[in-house]
């Protein structure tokens, strides 16, 4: 029940996790401490693997590196911090518990953000930087599935990622803090929405259905492909996403999110959202 990076609830100013989360929730679980979802202990049972992974790895960090070292710097006047994971011959690396799915598909850019403000908080600190990568933990890891193109070859990954030029993580340090500071005046339904990205959901596929049904008539995996269908008519195009992954399993804001009202009534209950893409007409037919 107790925060891993805050054991004893010091102070830390603005924390590098809470920069990187959307804005919105940050707000609402900062007005709403009483109204927040509560999460069942099992809900927590793969960060607790994780917080247990973080703990041997920091008593076996080389001896010349900085374990576990929360830095310190200032923008807009608030306090930022962060703490990494290991630092050591200027390259940052952080110990990240994920699914096969995320490595295959490639797009660590939560990552991306979250390592060079580590970054730009070590150099801030005159701690000089070169690289950063993730040591991913991949925890439904399975030789079954080697086959499959991309598959990460083993449990454990190193994964590099880029390190952008020191004034790129300076603005997006100073945006991010500058925005979280504007929304503190904002109403809770005036907040910034949360992106699509934000709320852990992704396009599912493209699918041709008749119009008005819901059963697909075909399945593509990205739009390109389904523009080559021969579309009959009475044939739409639809893409249908993901369920909102965080706002439905991971964010404790969602009982007092309107956003999150507001699309629970759009989507009527469907696990999935569909979007239209194009409706097909007769004469394109
Ligand atoms: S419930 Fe969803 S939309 Fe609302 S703050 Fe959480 S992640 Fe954002």
């Amino acid at each position: 029940m107790r925060e891993r990076y805050n054991p004893e609830g010091a102070d830390v100013g603005i924390s590098a996790t809470t920069l990187c989360n959307p804005i919105q929730q940050t707000i609402l679980k900062q007005r709403h401490p009483d109204k927040l979802k509560v999460f069942d202990v099992s809900d927590r049972f793969w960060s607790f693997l994780g917080a247990i992974a973080h703990q041997v790895l920091s008593e076996h960090g080389r001896d010349d590196a900085l374990v576990e070292t929360r830095f310190f710097a200032e923008a807009h006047g608030k306090v930022v911090s962060g703490q990494t994971d290991h630092y050591c011959g200027e390259i940052i690396t952080d110990y990240k518990c994920t699914k096969a799915y995320k490595v295959m598909k490639g797009d660590f850019t939560d990552w991306e953000r979250q390592t060079n403000l580590y970054a730009w908080l070590a150099e801030t600190n005159g701690w000089p930087v070169t690289g950063l990568r993730v040591f991913a933990f991949i925890r439904d890891w399975s030789q079954r599935n080697l086959y499959q193109k991309g598959y990460p070859p083993c449990p454990i990954v190193e994964l590099p990622l880029p390190l952008w030029p020191k004034e790129q993580q300076h603005r997006f340090v100073s945006d991010r803090v500058k925005a979280l500071l504007l929304a503190e005046q904002d109403h809770d339904h005036e907040l910034p929405e949360c992106t699509q990205r934000e709320m852990w959901q992704d396009a599912r596929d493209w699918a041709v259905v008749k119009e008005g049904g819901k059963r697909a008539v075909k399945c593509y995996d990205n739009e390109e492909e389904s523009r080559t269908h021969n579309f009959k008519s009475g044939e739409v195009l639809i893409q249908r996403l993901t369920s909102r992954k965080r706002c439905l399993n991971h964010c404790a804001a969602a009982p007092v999110c309107s956003q999150h009202a507001r699309l629970l009534l759009e989507e009527g209950g469907e696990p999935w959202q569909q979007k239209l893409v194009e409706p097909v007409t007769e004469e394109q037919v």
